[in-house]
């Protein structure tokens, strides 16, 4: 600001000498008056110092100082060049006005002494210059002097409150940084601790899961089956009840990011409606699903919450349905080349929902009444996460209902196209297994009896908990697929290193190098030469938190399996993984 102002008064000094003076007469001799010379000269020279000090040293001390007083001695010039004119007296005033912006009393010490011994010594010796007039009382410079100070006085206490409310304006600043870290970094402890709880949760889940899923395959008599479902359904109650509770703080604490990758949404509603059967069986209702109007579309998005809407949603009407028909929609609101907007929509023939409890069904925590989450369980939270979900798909969902007639849920989600011509990444699963319509067709069973008809596929699970391993092995070999076992990253190195593997099961957490890094590691030795053909990665893990699924996959893995898996899932994974191998 002083650098543009100490220019502009240069330019003022001139106009004010070439106004009052520009020239001066000798007899009939014209001349420049000494006025323009040093307005030209003197102002030039007042105004570089202080100009380059603030272009080179800004912020100093020094610089402040010597502003202030080339500021004065401008106020001195300008005085002199007007003739003493008394107005130009509030050039001063101006300039301490200024020059308290500063906030510093310090620097308002020199200019004050110049000020007050120019006005003395012009004032005695040459009043003209300073007063205008050629006889001045020696009263006037003092008179002078006392409104500058008067002014000064002002402006002190002035600086005083500001600095004090620049202070304390600091001291609250540092200290909403300090709780913002604090808060930060509780929020970074607090997702952590969700992720090892998470995994933590899944993994013993897992194995009850698995173990009893193995066991249902087994020859069992019929209370034992009974016995053996009961577990089974309550391990996958308290699975869901988990993910619910993450998802929630996921979105509590913002961390809901959904990935993007190209998949086959007609491969996806296939798996979608090949999970409903069983809770139909059970109380004898139809599904029918209405996909004429789809065309065959490869879209970007996040298939794994897409399928959880879903889930969500068709649970729900099987749920609250005793009898009669779920329809289940799906078709293209808006197509074109680059997007597509889908419009679902799930009625079923259920209980129904009162009007007056439409409005908040959305809000977490919510039910109908607490007799319908005991007769029904639930936690109230499944259509808030499928709220978040949809809208991160920037689309909508809503829903009509009449009490005991029915209900229809309904969503909108817009995706990006992905073109057929992209090339696909040749160990990503789900771009193979979709440009393959003979992939596509298959259910996970088919798929793996093709790969168990090929040469015994060799398979290596890392993994260091022991009732994992147990449930992985038992999977892999009840496959017909050949398995290898080790408990951490140093010893999969090792094997890999002796035997080729056609997939590597990868849990991302294990004792001395965890899974992301042996991966890494595979990788190099890759590129080194010394690992012969790559096998394909499928990380495990119970870490279900926020972008962990798009870790592994950046840290090349080609896929994800999150526990606690269910054979079907393991199978169908690896099955993929194999084929687009041997095709
Ligand atoms: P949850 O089902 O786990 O309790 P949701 O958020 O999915 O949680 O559903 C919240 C509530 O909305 C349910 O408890 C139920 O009262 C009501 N609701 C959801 N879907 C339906 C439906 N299709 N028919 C009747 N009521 C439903």
């Amino acid at each position: 600001m002083f650098a543009v102002l100490m220019v502009l008064q240069w330019a003022v000094a001139i106009a004010v000498a070439s106004w009052y003076s520009p020239s001066t007469w000798n007899g009939a001799d014209r001349s420049i008056h000494p006025h323009m010379i040093i307005a030209i000269i003197g102002g030039g020279l007042l105004a570089s110092l202080p100009v380059a000090m603030a272009l080179l040293l800004p912020g100093r001390s020094i610089t402040r100082n010597v502003i202030a007083v080339s500021q004065v001695l401008f106020s001195s010039l300008l005085i002199h060049l007007s003739g003493g004119r008394i107005e130009m007296h509030f050039h001063i005033f101006g300039s301490f006005a200024f020059l308290a912006s500063y906030r510093d009393w310090k620097v308002l010490v020199a200019p004050t002494l110049i000020v007050v011994a120019d006005h003395m010594v012009r004032g005695i010796w040459w009043p003209e210059s300073v007063f205008g007039i050629a006889t001045a009382s020696h009263w006037i410079w003092i008179e002078h002097t006392i409104w500058l100070l008067f002014e000064e006085l002002v402006l002190l206490i002035t600086i005083r409150q500001s600095v004090a409310e620049m202070r304390s304006l600091a001291v609250h600043t540092i200290q909403l940084e300090a709780a913002t870290q604090t808060a930060e970094d509780a929020n970074k402890a607090k997702s952590e601790f969700l992720a090892s709880m998470s995994h933590e949760l899944r993994t013993p889940l897992n194995g009850v899961i698995g173990m009893t899923e193995l066991l249902s395959e087994s020859e069992l008599d019929d209370r034992q089956r009974r016995f053996v479902d009961a577990c089974q359904s309550s391990g996958k109650a308290l699975l869901k009840l988990i993910s619910d509770i993450l998802d929630f703080s996921k979105i509590e604490a913002g961390h809901m990011v959904l990935e993007e990758r190209a998949f086959d949404l007609r491969l996806l509603l296939d798996d979608v409606v090949l999970c409903m059967p069983l809770q139909l069986d059970e109380k004898r209702i139809k599904l029918s699903c209405h996909f004429q109007q789809l065309p065959t579309l490869q879209i970007i998005g996040d298939s794994h919450r897409l399928r959880q809407v879903l889930l969500n949603l068709l649970g729900n009407a099987v749920k609250f349905t005793e009898h009669g028909e779920i329809r289940f929609y799906v078709h293209p609101q808006r197509l074109n080349s680059d997007e597509v907007t889908l419009l679902f929509s799930i009625e079923d023939t259920g209980i129904g929902i009162p009007p007056d409890r439409l409005g908040s069904l959305f809000q977490s925590f919510s039910q109908v009444d607490n007799s319908i989450s005991r007769k029904y369980g639930g936690t109230g939270l499944g259509l808030s996460i499928s709220k978040s979900i949809v809208e991160n798909m920037n689309g909508v969902i809503g829903v009509e209902s009449r009490e005991g007639v029915g209900s229809r849920f309904w969503f909108t989600a817009t995706f990006r196209r992905a073109h057929d011509n992209r090339e696909p990444h040749p160990k990503d699963p789900s771009k193979r297994a979709s440009t393959k319509s003979k992939t596509s067709q298959l259910d996970s069973a088919h798929i793996s009896f093709d790969v168990t008809a090929s040469p015994v596929a060799q398979i290596l699970l890392a993994d260091d908990n022991p009732s994992n391993q147990q449930l992985a092995k038992e999977i892999v070999i009840g496959c017909g697929w050949q398995c290898d076992v080790v408990d951490n990253g140093i010893d999969a190195l090792r094997a890999l290193d002796s035997k080729h593997y056609d997939v590597v099961l990868m849990d991302c957490q294990m004792p001395l190098l965890d899974g992301f890094m042996t991966t890494k590691e595979i990788h190099k030795r890759i590129a080194e030469g010394r690992i012969g053909s790559r096998p394909a990665i499928v990380a495990l893990t119970g870490n279900a938190i926020q972008g962990d699924r798009q870790r592994c996959l950046d840290a090349g893995m080609d896929d994800y399996v999150s526990k606690p898996f269910d054979l079907t899932q393991l199978r169908k994974t690896v099955s993929r993984l194999l084929v687009a191998q041997h095709c």
